[in-house]
């Protein structure tokens, strides 16, 4: 095995110089020089050595999934591509498993599935990459049971720079470099150092089935009030009875899109549910969720339209199913390696979960731009949250097309003691989490479509915080900030913006010191890394 060093005149340089999902292209002016497609983790090393030799600066690309140029803008430098990397392994002796830095979720997933494990990572799988995800704090719909991918990460093998520009191979673990282990589970990627390898000691078993489900209301008769209310029985939920742990097993989201006023339609709340014994023959506590919005007369759906803003963002509700008519609503019975969505793509089948995982040559294709935001949510929604939501979905606004808005259930075991002290993801209290997406093709929309977003999440922001932080979802008894894996340049213009993504207080002190530490000429960086 050697590096393919993929120059920008290689056929492949175009498809492979792009964002795999949030479609980010980058300018001439932003593009790297080329892209270092790298088997193993000596050829990871060399081709940092050789990076930093040439005097260009490294970035690091594992699946690619990144929401802002954290990888692409690298004007002249060297793309380090994980990619090829991507073992999934168990060791049959001490049982600990070891991932490789370039494989997908969804390799990831099946591995340590077909073993009668899982881990609480990404809810779409397919071909986000573990090297970002986990680094950033992954979370998905086993998180309330489970907790984030990042808190079952007990070591990592990661090449950093010494302050004479040489490269070290560290594995850190409890006992070595914990400081650095600590800011490699949850604070985000592409700042200390090169992740070849995460290892967790244990995993969770993974549940035998899953319930999946989705219900909708109605636009068209939607008040202000009527929206608050549903929002308020959401929220409230989880503030509350979700707080139980027999209610960990269940994952929801609900999304709201702006309507067309002239034919409103419907939003809709999606949902996953297993016990804690990862069964899900008894309903009780699903049924007793939906009991909750009766009042709002929810209508069944079973599953998200493949086509609504944000799909992608969603768990796979496709594959064999039973349907199960529970006491008010139906919902599908799966085994859970459907709902995961590996059982539809064994390994060895075309377009299984290793195929276009690193993209052969092709035509570049048709830009779809994204932008997105995240916050999350401690407390219930308010009436005057609701009312700004309420506005922008329905004022008709033409850049509103194309928005999804997704309120992710949160918490749980994600919020158990002492996982702020052992990992670097700040978000411990939360009981919801927040995705804002949008998407276009026109450059024409670039401008108003971006200024229209950031307007809309302001407002929203200023209708619940006042004073200082107004605008955003600044950490406070209310709200705790913003996700690093969903990561918005435009928060950028606030001088507090790291006390948004990584909290005020000790956590964004600690990722300095260890910044400066192993970092110390600060090699690994991008817009939004950690400034020591
Ligand atoms: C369609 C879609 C669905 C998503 N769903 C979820 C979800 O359900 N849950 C969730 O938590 N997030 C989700 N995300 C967000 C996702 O977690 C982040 O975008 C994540 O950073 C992607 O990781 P990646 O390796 O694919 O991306 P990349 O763009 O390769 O990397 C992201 C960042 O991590 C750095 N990095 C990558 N590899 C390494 C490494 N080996 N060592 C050190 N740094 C590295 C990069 O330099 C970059 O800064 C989703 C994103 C998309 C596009």
């Amino acid at each position: 095995m050697s590096i393919d060093l993929v120059s920008s005149t290689d056929p492949r340089f175009p498809e492979l110089n792009r964002g795999r999902a949030s479609g980010l292209f980058p300018t001439p002016q932003e593009s790297a020089a080329a892209i270092a497609l790298c088997p193993t983790a000596d050829d990871v090393a060399q081709a940092l050595e050789q990076t930093l030799h040439a005097g260009k600066r490294p970035t690091i690309l594992s699946g690619g999934h990144c929401y802002e140029g954290f990888v692409f803008n690298n004007p002249g430098g060297t793309i380090i591509d994980v990619r090829p990397m991507a073992g999934v392994t168990q060791d049959p002796t001490t049982k600990r498993w070891k991932i490789e830095s370039g494989a997908t979720v969804s390799e990831m997933y099946l591995a340590m599935y077909n073993a009668g494990y899982t881990i609480p990572a990404i809810s779409c799988t397919n071909t986000v990459g573990v090297g970002g995800s986990i680094s950033g704090g992954a979370y998905g719909y086993m998180s309330r049971l489970m907790g984030i991918a990042p808190d079952w990460v007990t070591a990592v093998d990661i090449l950093t720079v010494d302050a004479k520009g040489k490269v070290q191979l560290r594995h850190a673990d409890k006992s070595n470099d914990p400081d650095l282990l600590r800011a490699c589970r949850g604070s985000g990627g592409g700042q200390y150092g090169i992740v070849t390898a995460f290892y967790c000691d244990t995993l969770p078993a993974a549940p035998k089935e899953k319930l999946s489900g989705r219900v909708s209301f109605d636009w068209g008769n939607m008040t202000p009030e009527r929206l608050y209310r549903i929002l308020y029985l959401y929220s409230n939920y989880f503030d509350t009875r979700g707080r139980d742990p027999d209610t960990w097993g269940l994952f929801t989201i609900l999304d709201l899109s702006p309507v067309d006023p002239a034919r409103p339609g419907r939003f809709g709340m999606s949902l996953e549910f297993c016990n804690p014994d990862g069964t899900a023959q008894d309903t009780k506590v699903l049924d007793e969720f939906f009991a909750v919005f009766d009042e709002c007369k929810p209508v069944s759906e079973l599953a998200h339209h493949p086509s609504m803003p944000g799909a992608d963002h969603r768990p796979d509700p496709s594959g064999p199913g039973e349907i199960v008519c529970l006491a008010t609503h139906n919902a599908m019975l799966r085994p859970f390696s459907n709902s995961i969505g590996i059982a539809q793509r064994p390994a060895n089948a075309p377009g299984g979960p290793s195929a276009a995982r690193v993209p052969a040559s092709g035509p570049p294709r048709l830009p779809r731009k994204q932008k997105y935001k995240s916050a999350y949510m401690r407390k219930p929604y308010t009436k005057e949250e609701a009312a700004v939501l309420f506005k922008y979905m329905t004022d008709g606004n033409q850049y509103g097309r194309g928005v999804s808005v997704a309120m992710d259930s949160f918490g749980g075991a994600a919020s158990k003691p002492g996982l702020l002290e052992s990992t670097s993801d700040a978000h411990r209290d939360s009981i919801i989490k927040m995705q804002f997406i949008t998407g276009w093709t026109d450059a024409a929309d670039d401008k108003p479509r971006a200024e229209w977003f950031d307007r809309f999440y302001t407002d929203l922001w200023s209708a619940s915080s006042n004073g200082k932080h107004s605008g955003t979802p600044y950490f406070s008894d209310r709200h705790e900030g913003c996700y690093i894996n969903y990561p918005d340049s435009d928060m950028l213009k606030y001088s507090y913006w790291p006390q948004l993504y990584w909290g005020n207080g000790k956590l964004y002190p600690f990722l300095q010191h260890v910044k400066k530490k192993y970092d110390p000429s600060n090699v690994f960086h991008h817009s939004m890394s950690v400034r020591a």
